[in-house]
């Protein structure tokens, strides 16, 4: 399941079971019944390797030998809670330093949680390739100030709940044709919080957040791409009554460029040129993502010729190595008007043989099919 072998080491699985978290969790696959089962297996075949007993175990018996024992999560497997709170260490220091933040958990419920935020974030080509620190703005519920996110006037408004003792969950015996069954329930009187306030905070009127705004200081990795959504566990909305945050999503917009067009990783100039030049050969100035660069372009080039700088493309999100290309296009300028003058000399070489195509042509068109077949990639 981890895609691990019996010698790998503490490190390497735990490796890999980030891997598959990261591609299973729920924040990027939201609503997805499947991913969540992969994710919660994974976390259960992780939390029987990482520990030693465990282990052993399953070096001597394989799958079969761990049977039932989810290790102590019952046979439904582990709760999202349980993964969140045993094994929020790996996933913190991520993109985003808590990406995966714990959900707290336990009997007593804290208050509500607070809704996710949606923002949209405009990104630059250049900010797009060297990744960015944004600030912005944003209108937001707010943990108060005043109460410290308690919803209480003070440390004396606070009473702890008569009917269920401040447990949050009351046991409630029934008949049943099996006979007596005992079930628990979230307290009605507290709804789960386990306690109750006589005096509301003022501030908040109770409700622990007041809405407000707040500058987020976010670091956008690079390589990020138009339509990708961003997730920041705990960046969100504020709790009611000190329970957990929303998260902050933030959906990529890509700005666009006022020479250079993407296309994937790669980014496309059109270069114009004129005709003495295409004949001639000279020395281009192009624009890239970072400023500009010089290429040299060949007596004797053709229009549509397609050049390649290398590695002057976008990086791969969360990849050190891949990265994209600038492909140049050539594009020859025939003269839309003409002097007098202009129209000798070219009636002069109209019939020079070297301005006819000639056999090579023939070759330059088989080079020009393939390059064609880049410019269907891009669509234009
Ligand atoms: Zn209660
Ligand atoms: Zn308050």
């Amino acid at each position: 399941m981890l895609g691990v072998s019996k010698s790998s080491s503490a490190d390497e699985i735990k490796k890999s079971y980030r891997k598959i978290a990261m591609q299973h969790h729920p924040d990027r696959n939201p609503g997805n019944k499947e991913a969540e089962e992969h994710f919660k297996e994974a976390a259960a075949a992780y939390e029987s390797l990482s520990n030693p007993d465990k282990r052993a175990q399953y070096d001597r018996f394989g799958h079969a030998g761990m049977g039932n024992q989810g290790g102590g999560y019952g046979q439904g497997g582990m709760r999202m809670e349980d993964i969140f709170q045993n094994f929020g260490d790996i996933f913190g220091n991520d993109m985003f330093g808590n990406m995966f933040g714990g959900q707290g958990g336990g009997g007593r419920r804290q208050g509500t949680r607070g809704a996710n935020l949606r923002i949209k974030l405009k990104m630059d080509y250049t900010e797009i390739a060297n990744g960015a620190n944004k600030k912005i703005k944003v209108k937001k519920h707010i943990t108060c100030q005043q109460c410290s996110g308690s919803g209480a006037r003070d440390r004396n408004a606070v009473q702890t709940c008569g009917t269920c003792q401040g447990s949050g969950q009351v046991r409630r015996v029934t008949s049943t044709f099996l006979g007596q069954m005992q079930t628990v329930t979230t307290c009605p009187t507290c709804n789960g919080e386990g306690m109750m306030i006589t005096h509301k905070c003022a501030n908040c009127k109770g409700e622990g957040r007041v809405y407000g705004e707040e500058t987020l200081s976010l670091d956008i990795p690079a390589g990020v791409q138009d339509g990708m959504q961003l997730s920041m566990s705990g960046r969100g909305n504020a709790g009611e009554r000190g329970g957990p945050p929303g998260d902050l999503l933030l959906l990529v917009e890509e700005e666009k460029h006022e020479f250079l067009t993407r296309h994937e990783l790669d980014v496309v100039y059109q270069l114009h040129i004129s005709f003495p030049d295409a004949v001639l050969g000279l020395q281009a100035e192009v624009p890239t993502i970072d400023g500009k660069a010089k290429i040299k372009i060949p007596a004797g080039t053709q229009s549509g010729k397609i050049f390649r700088l290398k590695g002057k493309g976008f990086p791969a999100f969360q990849s050190s190595y891949e990265k994209g290309d600038e492909l140049i296009e050539v594009n020859v300028w025939s003269p839309q008007h003409l002097t007098h003058e202009e129209r000798d000399m070219i009636e002069k070489l109209k019939n020079s043989p070297n301005f006819r195509p000639g056999p090579e042509a023939k070759a330059e068109r088989e080079e020009r099919g393939f390059f064609d077949k880049i410019k269907d990639v891009f669509g234009s």
